[in-house]
């Protein structure tokens, strides 16, 4: 995994997130969220609807912005700072459009381009936000394509593709960024059931090349089995986080316990 990595390498976390919190006009839906990636580690992030799930790994990429708390990723800590208004904002964004580029992020339903084939939808990005040339750009298309076993479906608009091939695409066209940190929202939730598996799939072989994931999920096999850390998040805060065998084998709250019963 990070066997080839420099020691001072290794010892700068993927992704820090310190302390954040996020209201939407008077609720607080993130109550102090911290977590730490380092390379190669692959979070399951748990939780009932309306948890904050979303709200977080948005907050990652500031999609969203937080009222409070850090983003650092890979040593760049994202600058914030509060205004004369009162309101705590980026303040160079610049540094917002790169560190975005380090952190892909893939939802729950594609949001594949519709008027844009497979080829189109990976190169388009690599060519027009990191400068790459259609040549440069559709070698890389080719390797992710490849990767994620949709070489084949490179000419099709997303419209005639099954929706694991979709977000085949999507996984591939985060990729094809390269990026420090991939997070999933909820990849496989908009999928039939005999789709999840081929997604779950490519999941699987990307975490075993030691890529750094934030995977919310629902999928409990792929929690227990792929993930180095699982997170439970209930009402805006983390209620347990560990090694999945921890977290699942001795669950510390109730809430937890309720949640793997379905009664949360
Ligand atoms: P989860 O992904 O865990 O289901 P979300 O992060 O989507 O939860 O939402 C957490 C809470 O924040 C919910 O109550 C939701 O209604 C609220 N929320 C999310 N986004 C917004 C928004 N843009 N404006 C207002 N409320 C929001
Ligand atoms: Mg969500």
């Amino acid at each position: 995994m990070a066997s080839v990595a420099t020691a001072t390498a290794d010892q700068i976390p993927a992704l820090v997130c310190e302390d954040i919190h996020k209201s939407f006009g008077s609720i607080e839906v993130l109550k102090g969220v911290s977590l730490t990636a380092n390379e190669g580690d692959v979070i399951s992030m748990l939780g009932s609807s309306g948890s904050g799930k979303s709200t977080f790994l948005r907050c990652i990429n500031l999609l969203e912005t937080p009222n409070a708390g850090q983003v650092t990723v890979s040593g760049e800590l994202i600058k914030m700072a509060t205004n004369k208004k009162g309101e705590y904002l980026p303040t160079d964004p610049r540094q917002i459009e790169k560190i975005r580029t380090k952190l892909a992020m893939v939802f729950q339903g594609f949001n594949l381009w519709s008027h844009m084939t497979t080829l189109e939808n990976i190169i388009e990005a690599p060519i027009h936000v990191l400068g790459l040339s259609k040549a440069e750009a559709t070698e890389r298309a080719k390797a992710v394509m490849d990767k994620v076993g949709i070489y084949e479906r490179r000419d099709y608009y997303p419209a005639h593709m099954s929706g694991g091939q979709q977000q085949r695409v999507a996984i591939a066209r985060a990729l094809a960024m390269e990026p420090k940190v991939m997070l999933f929202d909820e990849p496989t939730s908009a999928l039939d059931p005999e789709l999840v598996g081929e997604v779950l799939k490519v999941m699987r072989d990307l975490a075993d090349e030691g890529r750094t994931m934030i995977v919310v999920t629902h999928e409990m096999g792929f929690a227990r089995e792929v993930s180095s850390e699982t997170i439970f998040l209930h009402q805006g805060r983390i209620l347990e986080q560990g090694p999945p065998k921890e977290v699942f084998g001795n669950p510390k709250s109730e809430r937890f316990q309720q949640f793997l019963a379905g009664n949360l």
